[in-house]
């Protein structure tokens, strides 16, 4: 017989003890509790994924619990929060013991590599859709919010850029491409936990870039009242994104291509100094409203819109 509700969220997803101060219970009630000294603030988020729209049906669903884990961090990262628990709620068209094994291991890996609790949830049949809400804390009024930018600031990337929008090229069929590692930014993106936090009280504005350079940074222009300039020669890029690019011509890439997850900030001047090890200048903020890019001597404006859905 199939496994019940209860018996599965027992057998995969509930029984490992609290890593978290912050947490004082966990699955098996019908809320979590948790704890915060008073002088921190929650940062909350929620990211769903569908089949067929986030993820191809076949992938594997070890690499689908770490990646709809990583993008929920990945917003706690951008906001300099430490994440301390996470919730899932899981749509599943059938009760596939394998499949479940290999997304719990691939998501608890993660939660344990950042001392993340999964303190509750919702199981029910239908067609596969995965939502997690995540929790960070932050020290009250140190956030990284997209607003803050300013003219004079310096914009810099946390890593290299166009990696996963090559890893999902190779998946699609783009022939002769060698992608292990750009493969490897698509199915497991690592949150830039350590760097948010180390951004506190750094950085002006932050964003993760889900979406491609160009929009996210585009969210925090748009949020801030200012524009900016990028220098095409500064973005930091791997070899097999190079190799891309000068086979392709495809320069577009690293502004256009989303699911890296590396984290874009912005930094007065003055706080350059303090950028972690690591992390690349790529441009700076402008009164004018706007994004240009530099390249090959010119200046050009850029039109960047993300993924939209329903768009
Ligand atoms: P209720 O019906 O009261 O909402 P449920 O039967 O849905 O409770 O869930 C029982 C317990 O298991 C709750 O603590 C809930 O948070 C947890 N839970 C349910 N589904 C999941 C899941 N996919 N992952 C983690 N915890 C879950
Ligand atoms: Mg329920």
């Amino acid at each position: 017989m199939a496994l019940g509700e209860f018996d599965l969220i027992r057998r995969f997803f509930a029984g490992t003890a609290l890593q978290h101060p912050f947490n004082q219970l966990g699955i098996g009630d019908d809320c979590a509790l948790l704890n915060l000294p008073d002088s921190y603030q929650i940062a909350v988020t929620a990211d769903t994924m569908v089949e067929n729209v986030h993820f191809f049906a076949d992938v594997d669903p070890n690499a689908l619990g770490h990646k709809v884990l990583a993008v929920n961090l990945s917003d706690l990262a951008a906001m300099g929060a430490e994440p301390f628990a996470v919730t899932l709620a899981l749509t599943l068209p059938k009760v596939d013991e394998a499949w479940l094994q290999g997304f719990a291991d691939g998501f608890l890996a993660l939660a344990r590599q950042y001392r993340v609790d999964l303190v509750g949830g919702d199981t029910t049949a239908g067609p596969l859709t995965l939502t997690v809400q995540a929790m960070g804390a932050v020290p009250r009024g140190q956030a990284l919010l997209r607003s803050g930018a300013r003219p004079g600031d310096l914009i810099f990337v946390s890593g290299p850029l166009g990696n996963a929008g090559l890893g999902l090229k190779i998946r699609q069929g783009l022939p002769g491409a060698d992608g292990g590692s750009a493969l490897q930014s698509f199915d497991r993106p690592l949150p830039r936990i350590e760097i948010g936090l180390a951004l506190r009280g750094v950085a002006s504005a932050c964003i993760d870039i889900s979406d491609g350079l160009a929009a996210d940074l585009g969210h925090i222009l748009q949020q801030s009242g200012v524009g900016a300039v990028i220098d095409w020669d500064k973005l930091p890029l791997s070899a097999p994104v190079r190799e891309y690019i000068a086979t392709s011509s495809d320069w577009t890439l690293p502004l256009s291509a989303g699911d890296d997850y590396e984290l874009c900030f912005t930094v007065p001047m003055a706080a350059a100094t303090m950028v972690p090890a690591g992390c690349h200048c790529v441009g700076a903020v402008e009164a004018e409203s706007g994004l240009r890019i530099r390249r090959a001597g010119r200046i050009e404006q850029l039109q960047a819109r993300g993924y939209q859905h329903f768009a």
